[in-house]
């Protein structure tokens, strides 16, 4: 908005003088007519909307996604449809359990939410900067966060709550190992790769389901800040990746990421299953490259700030559930519950219509039944607002939009696999490709918190560690002796 639009109330009315309230006399009371003194007031009261749950500190930003090879061979999705093809983009960083005006340098995962504004809707990959996660079912979300976030009584983070978790939930080893690594400190975001981190699918024309895994491969090189440096500059410079992100963007040095995929049918992710133990749609588990190369898809670029962080960054509503045609989901429980929550947080955080705000719309014509409710922008204009039925049945194929029947077989139960399942040789394996530096980093990083924990919940944390590998937990209490 022009500065030189003379100053109005927010229904457009001029405003005769923001400096001085309406008061009888000179020195007051003041007049409760002044009501643009008073709706100056009530909304500076209403500024905030919930801060989100987890990921609540988060930088957004713009830009691209050209394709540079064909993968038509696995997907249908329009936005793939040729070599050179660009889409528009937006995507949102953030670390996860500081709250909104927490430090970016803290030593936490990194939200990687990426959003495709593609001619068929909006596309919205919500991963990680890691591969994998703590847990593998969304049930156990809630009480994970629980340990991350403030003790109920004191209000302090507590290593005790976060190791009684984890050493519980062996499945987290893997990731727990990345947090403490190296790479649980990035520096900034342009620094860190990026994950889908579930297994999700893609269909193509003929109606053939794969199985994929998408990588984001920064361009500017792995970076991470040591854990002294991560510290210092939560004290000197909280702000420390909006800031990298924004300077960098405002420069015209625009970050990229190489977008890559893996790729399996169903029957060789069987026969890696039956090889392996690991189950190909477990959250906590990669598929190695040697079994599954990557393959180059594009390259993703960040090149436009938003005009103002509220309205674009804030309020940015991301949800996995949103796949275009030739996209799909995966059976992986962790995947299936966050179809679920977010749509379900943005409604509560946002609002019934956030999907009509500029940041979450949809580039592309749309057009459903959805009628009314708080802050309803068009409101779908004078359309009808019921659908008719076909007389005849409309006789859906598969999953509609192309996407084939998905066969499955088993008793619907809860399933437990804890204790059977094998949560620790991919721990081992990352453990084992560190350099000895690299190795030692891990150890003191972990042993910072480890030293304040109790004995019990140290000691089953440990077994967890010499499972992984033997020199993970020697190293380990290696440098637990070198604190004490
Ligand atoms: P590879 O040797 O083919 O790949 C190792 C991968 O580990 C590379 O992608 C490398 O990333 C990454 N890496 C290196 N250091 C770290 C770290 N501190 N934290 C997280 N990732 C790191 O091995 P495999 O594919 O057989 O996997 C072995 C282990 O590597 C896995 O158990 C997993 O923990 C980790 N990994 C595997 C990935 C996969 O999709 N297969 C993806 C990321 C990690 P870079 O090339 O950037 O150095």
């Amino acid at each position: 908005m022009s500065q030189k639009t003379p100053l109005s109330t927010a229904s457009g009315i001029p405003i005769a003088d923001n400096q001085n309230s309406v008061t009888a006399g000179a020195r007051g009371p003041v007049l409760l007519q002044d009501f643009h003194m008073i709706e100056k007031l009530q909304h500076f009261n209403r500024e905030r909307i919930p801060e989100r749950v987890v990921h609540a500190k988060g930088s957004g930003a713009y830009g691209t996604f050209t394709v540079t090879h064909d993968v038509s061979a696995y997907t249908k999705a329009k936005l793939f449809g040729a070599v050179g093809k660009q889409t528009p983009t937006f995507a949102r960083f953030s670390t996860v359990g500081g709250e909104r005006g927490s430090a970016d340098t803290a030593r936490d995962p990194r939200g990687f939410a990426l959003r495709f504004y593609t001619e068929e809707g909006n596309w919205d990959l919500v991963g990680n900067n890691t591969p994998v996660f703590f847990i593998k079912d969304a049930i156990n979300f809630p009480d994970f966060i629980h340990t991350q976030k403030r003790d109920p009584q004191s209000n302090l983070k507590s290593p005790n709550r976060m190791f009684d978790f984890w050493s519980k939930a062996p499945e987290s080893l893997h990731q727990v190992t990345i947090l403490f690594s190296d790479r649980g400190t990035p520096d900034g975001y342009r620094h860190m790769d990026g994950f889908g981190s579930h297994t999700f699918s893609m269909i193509n024309e003929k109606g053939e389901r794969h199985y994929v895994k998408w990588h984001f491969k920064t361009q500017q090189g792995i970076q991470n800040l040591s854990a002294a440096e991560a510290e210092r500059l939560s004290g000197v410079d909280p702000d420390y990746s909006q800031r990298d992100l924004f300077g960098a963007i405002a420069k015209g040095d625009f970050p990229r990421w190489d977008v890559q995929l893996q790729v399996a049918t169903e029957a060789e992710l069987a026969a890696w299953e039956v090889r392996t133990g690991w189950n190909p749609f477990d959250v906590t588990k990669v598929w190695p490259h040697a079994d599954f190369p990557v393959m180059p898809v594009g390259v993703f670029e960040l090149n436009r700030n938003p005009e103002n962080y509220h309205a674009e960054v804030e309020q940015a509503a991301f949800s996995p559930a949103n796949v275009v045609p030739g996209l799909g989901y995966s059976p992986d429980k962790m995947l299936q519950g966050r179809l679920f929550g977010y749509h379900d947080a943005q409604l509560y955080r946002v609002g019934t219509n956030h999907q009509h705000l500029p940041v979450n719309a949809a580039r592309c014509p749309y057009h459903n039944h959805q009628r009314d409710g708080a802050m309803a922008i068009e409101n779908g204009g004078s359309a009808r607002n019921y659908a008719t039925l076909e007389a005849a049945g409309s006789h859906p194929v598969g999953l509609g939009n192309g996407e084939p029947a998905l066969a499955l077989d088993g008793a619907a139960a809860r399933h437990d696999g804890r204790g059977a399942e094998d949560d620790f040789s991919q721990a081992g394996n990352l453990f084992r490709i560190l350099t000895a530096q690299a190795k030692q980093n891990l150890f003191d990083n972990l042993a910072a918190p480890l030293s304040e924990v109790d004995d019990e919940i140290l000691q089953r944390q440990l077994g967890h560690f010499d499972r992984a590998d033997p020199a993970y937990g020697a190293g380990v209490r290696a440098a637990l002796k070198a604190r004490a």
